[in-house]
């Protein structure tokens, strides 16, 4: 039976909320422990759950779209934290925007943090020659409010570390001498006793001398200078979901840092930065318009031309309009992600006073003033005074 949470409960995996909890309880239905006779029926309860508790989390689904199954469950296993050397799987974590590089910092959301709490854990401590993930590589991208909309396949260019090509990622030539560090007698790791208020407090730490490797080389790598590790220009390509928002990531799995002692390649992280448009304001799902009409358009109703990101629709002005009203253009305003409906519409409508009036105009208005009992004083009106500040 596979584990991936969709195939699970049977759905699509553009399923919305309500597919998944139907699918769930049909699912519930057969193998729930009470009334089903299968030996397993307990096991498959349990797993359509937690498919279920998953995929209708907008967080935990979005982080699960993203990651996969097994880095998912491993990601969660970890709990995020993980502060003790080591960690627990062989793949342990890149040290996540740990001074390494990696940029980040401040204001960065991504999805794994938001869900897990946290970084990830894990990284170098183990220390030795234990296979280590890459570090994770993050970099930002612009699109439009349009791409969001439509969902876009984006082509970029970064710069980011990939194995030395001359050295294999070993640091040193293949015919280099080698001895064993006497730093750590080859471990790897040196511990140090700390006596501090609380106790001696042991701590391991990898070697300065070899960096972990337990062995020193006669010679360097020229082109890596040891490192194993040199920065190239790589060029890929990224679908962007439509419906993203500014600040979400997207995470392009095993396209960051190598890795080390055989260890897979961190992840990419793409922060991406929706623009903004001179026709809409955006918040969430739901987009706002605002549209100018005339005194005569609000008084006797219209029909205007409005802008959407499909194209101009028309909108009905009623008779009797006021300024400010709000008008709602449903499922006119941005998709969700995934897939699961889409926002509305909402044109503000401002009556625009005129700043300059023809003959004929200012005296319809004046006897429109008028009409209504109104002192309308020619020679000094606003229009006039308006017309001669300009
Ligand atoms: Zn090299
Ligand atoms: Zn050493």
């Amino acid at each position: 039976m596979s584990e991936d949470f969709y195939e699970v409960l049977g759905v699509s995996r553009d399923a919305d909320e309500d597919e998944i909890q139907q699918a769930f309880r049909q699912k519930a239905s057969e193998y729930h422990p009470d009334v089903s006779d299968d030996p397993d029926a307990e096991e498959k309860f349990r797993k359509a759950k937690k498919a279920k508790e998953v995929l209708t989390d907008e967080e935990k689904r979005q982080a699960y779209d993203q990651m996969g199954h097994e880095r998912f469950e491993q990601a969660e296993k970890r709990g995020g934290f993980d502060q003790g050397a080591g960690g627990a799987g062989g793949m342990g974590g890149g040290p996540f925007g740990g001074g390494m590089g990696g940029g980040g910092g401040g204001g960065f959301e991504d999805i794994f943090e938001q869900f897990f709490g946290g970084g990830r854990g894990g990284g170098r401590g183990g220390g030795g020659n234990r296979p280590q993930q890459g570090r994770d590589i993050r970099t930002g991208m612009s699109i439009t409010l349009e791409e969001a909309y439509e969902g876009v396949s984006k082509e970029f260019t970064i710069e980011r570390p990939e194995e030395c090509p001359d050295c294999g990622g070993a640091g040193h030539p293949e015919d280099a001498d080698v001895e064993t560090c006497p730093e750590c007698n080859g471990q790897g790791q040196v511990t140090q006793v700390q006596q501090t208020p609380l106790g001696r407090v042991q701590q391991t730490q990898t070697c300065r001398r070899c960096g972990g490797e337990g062995e020193l080389y006669s010679e360097e790598c020229s082109t890596c200078g040891g490192d194993g590790v040199v920065r190239q220009e790589a060029t890929l390509q990224v679908d962007v979901p439509a419906g993203i928002q500014s600040g979400q990531s997207l995470r392009m799995e095993r396209e960051g840092a190598p890795g080390e002692n055989g260890g897979p390649k961190g992840d990419l992280l793409i922060e991406v930065e929706v623009e903004d448009h001179p026709e809409f304001e955006r918040d969430g799902a739901d987009l706002q318009h605002r549209h100018a009409i005339s005194f005569p358009q609000a008084t006797f109703g219209a029909t205007v031309e409005v802008p959407t990101l499909d194209g101009p629709v028309e909108l009905d002005i009623p008779a009797g309009t006021q300024s400010g009203e709000r008008f709602r253009l449903r499922d006119k305003g941005m998709p969700r992600l995934r897939g699961r409906g889409q926002g509305d519409l909402y044109v503000d409508v401002q009556i625009v006073t005129p700043d300059s009036l023809n003959k004929e105009q200012r005296e319809a208005l004046e006897q429109f003033a008028e009409a209504g009992g109104e002192e309308v004083d020619v020679d000094r009106g606003f229009f006039e005074k308006l017309r001669n500040s300009l």
